[in-house]
């Protein structure tokens, strides 16, 4: 099959597009053709190796994948050959007390697609059985592939773990990034009211299209200073933080008294500095999201179903672009997700 695919970590250079053996569906495993493919983040800290993190090389990276069941391995029950699925990207053992408990992210096993096994950037991908969502064709591949890991991650952190009550205020940083786009959508869906930042005026009118009720360009406001003015001198109930050292401070002078921080991710770096006093005193809660589980990704996906959260794509890449994609997504002037198309060739 084709794949791109690097053989050590590096910049955009280290991609190449080429033929790999097509993987083998173990027992409880499908092998699923992929028709698209989007990308996250997490693809650029993958290809420059992440310290502690055993990945394969050759690597594929790729978390979100939408496609077709092609082949069951031994042992699969309740899937169809041809029926469309996404892959619900965190992969756990089932059986865990975590995962009893549905915090799949907290099982030991617990491995992403595209970081510790070979991800959709590819014809074909393996997954566990378990881990298939079907989905309709209300939506296109493309569509399907941009939302599992924001979607799946903006609902465990707003809803889950941020508990996000009608009525109230949340900061969402980022507008245009894909996890921002979709949690735009989730928190209006859920009845809150949304304060959401953007890096450049072109973005405000995309932003507000999504259901924002306030939109602070950041390189030109201070967001902090305009959440507080925003909301009376109060701050808000809920920050949605995604982006670690550029925006930490400003988040944690933005959260009310008794408010909660919700964080997943560290786009601007992994390690922050923080007044231990101001937290304390104000009771501040911090809490730290890790994707979230299968069962999370069904109830999100059945939102998208209905049409209450839309995909927001911003460009479609062909699979031997990646790097382009890539390149695309580090710059940060793109509105929602980039997405690589796969193509439709039959056979292995
Ligand atoms: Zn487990």
């Amino acid at each position: 099959m084709k794949a791109v695919v690097f053989d050590h970590y590096g910049g955009l250079g280290v991609l190449r597009h080429r033929d790999v053996p097509t993987p083998r569906p173990r027992a409880g495993e499908v092998l699923i053709r992929v028709e698209a493919c989007a990308l996250n983040h997490l693809d650029l800290w993958v290809r420059q190796g992440l310290p502690g993190i055993p990945m394969p090389l050759p690597h594929i990276s790729g978390s979100d994948v939408c496609g077709t069941v092609e082949r069951l391995g031994a042992r699969v029950r309740g899937v169809r050959r041809g029926m469309r699925v996404v892959a619900a990207p965190g992969i756990a053992c089932g059986w865990c007390e975590f995962c009893r408990q549905d915090r799949d992210s907290l099982c030991a096993s617990f491995d992403i697609l595209g970081l510790q096994r070979q991800g959709g950037y590819a014809e074909y991908v393996v997954v566990p059985a378990r881990n298939l969502i079907p989905v309709s064709s209300q939506l296109s591949p493309v569509e399907w592939a941009s939302v599992p890991l924001v979607s799946l991650t903006a609902y465990h952190m707003l809803l889950t773990r941020g508990k996000l009550q009608r009525g109230e205020t949340v900061l969402i940083h980022a507008a245009g990034s894909g996890i921002g786009s979709i949690a735009i959508q989730l928190a209006k869906w859920r009845g809150a009211r949304v304060i959401t930042t953007v890096g450049s005026t072109a973005k405000i009118a995309k932003a507000r299209r999504l259901g924002a009720d306030h939109v602070i360009n950041y390189r030109t406001a201070d967001f902090a200073k305009a959440v507080r003015r925003l909301t009376q001198g109060r701050g808000v109930d809920l920050v949605f933080e995604h982006i670690g050292p550029a925006t930490w401070q400003g988040s944690l002078s933005s959260v009310r008294k008794g408010g909660r921080i919700v964080t997943c991710g560290a786009t601007s770096g992994p390690d922050i500095t923080m007044g231990l006093r101001y937290l304390f005193a104000r009771e501040v809660t911090i809490a730290g999201c890790y994707m979230g589980s299968v069962r999370e990704l069904r109830a999100v996906l059945r939102l998208i179903e209905t049409g209450a959260v839309k995909p927001v794509v911003d460009r479609v890449f062909p699979l031997r672009q990646a790097a382009a994609a890539q390149r695309m997504m580090a710059s940060r002037n793109h509105f929602g997700k980039l997405v690589l198309h796969v193509t439709e060739k039959q056979g292995h």
